[in-house]
């Protein structure tokens, strides 16, 4: 449930609520927009039966949330929540570039794509240190050592990196070199990562689980604020349908859908549902064109070589052209890069 604040409501009608709420056992949840200020009551409202909330002082209206996801939804904060990570913020106007390799492979190859993507203007590293493989004989990850050579690589290059954790026993090292986690779509639904990752203080990258419904990724989400930790950011990266031409469909409508449903930013991997590196240019523009807060797009300097996801990986030169794409799209659709 959240309650509504009238418009002149003080302070101290406020604290009141919130002071009245913990007497019942209850969490607040603070949202102080520039049109109104909300309480999200977390916890049993039921509690709250013989309360008489709606008399309260500064009250406008009691509202209940029909969702199981309260957090991460759209009434909680209406105008929407913005995550920093380092320098850059998601779900402000700025549409965020993401970009880098599918894997940190060695310092070299994560240094040269690191300058090559920032000399295009990206304003975040990419790179898999802990890679969740499909088959236990693929390439596994260059593990802890990966992810010093990631953090070498954003350091000269001054930017900040996001990388994936696959297992809540990473977290304390991977914390000292990531300033994101990324959980991917095999680890969705990991609630036992989802709420230790809820328990650093360090944003969280979420990718949507391939056969997850918005509802159900919503829940995730919600499993890692409900930690404390409300620095996550929604990533749509294609779903498995019926279709196999690509590798998943980009499920584009997603962006819309969850933008009204939820206030956390979303953003687009076009890497991974097209599968292919010439549909993924096309995938990023109808991602920002959807209303997309930002981008994460596979770059190798030297795509054929790579040892995951050869084939969907751009060329420093190919993601140029997306990045400058994106920016007149961006535009047209009142955003910027
Ligand atoms: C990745 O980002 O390299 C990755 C493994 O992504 P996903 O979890 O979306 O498959
Ligand atoms: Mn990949």
């Amino acid at each position: 449930m959240i309650i509504v604040m009238k418009k002149n409501c003080t302070r101290e009608h406020v604290e009141n609520i919130i002071q009245l709420l913990k007497e019942y056992g209850l969490g607040a949840n603070l949202s102080t927009g520039s049109q109104t200020t909300i309480i999200g009551v977390l916890g049993d409202k039921t509690k709250l039966s013989d309360a008489n909330l709606e008399l309260m002082d500064g009250v406008e209206k009691c509202v209940p949330i029909m969702h199981s996801y309260k957090l991460a939804s759209r009434d909680m904060v209406p105008e929407g929540r913005t995550v920093r990570v380092g320098n850059v913020t998601f779900g402000a106007k700025k549409v965020v570039m993401i970009a880098g390799p599918c894997a940190v492979e060695n310092q070299e190859q994560i240094l040269k794509a690191a300058e090559g993507v920032k000399a295009v203007g990206a304003a975040l590293l990419r790179g898999g240190a802990y890679k969740p493989r499909t088959s236990p004989y693929s390439f596994q990850g260059t593990e802890e050592e990966g992810l010093k050579m990631l953090r070498r690589a954003g350091d000269e290059t001054g930017l900040p990196v996001v990388s994936e954790v696959t297992d809540h026993e990473q977290l304390a090292f991977a914390e000292q070199y990531c300033d994101m986690f990324q959980i991917g779509a095999r680890n969705m639904q990991n609630f036992r990562l989802l709420r230790e990752v809820g328990r650093t203080g360090v944003p969280v990258l979420l990718k949507r689980g391939i056969a997850s419904t918005v509802e159900e990724w919503l829940d995730a989400a919600e499993y890692i604020m409900s930690e404390g930790n409300c620095g996550v950011v929604l990533c749509e990266r294609g779903i498995r349908t019926f279709e196999t031409a690509t590798r998943n469909t980009l499920d584009v409508s997603a962006v819309p859908v969850v933008r009204e449903r939820s206030s956390l930013p979303i953003i687009v991997d076009p890497s991974h549902a097209a599968g292919k590196a010439a549909y993924v240019e096309p995938l990023a523009l109808a991602g920002v064109a959807a209303g997309a807060d930002g981008l994460i797009v596979e770059v190798h300097p030297n795509p054929k070589q790579a040892l995951s996801d050869a084939a969907q990986q751009l060329t420093v030169d190919a993601y140029a052209s997306l990045f400058h794409k994106a920016a007149e799209v961006a535009r047209a659709v009142g955003r910027e890069i």
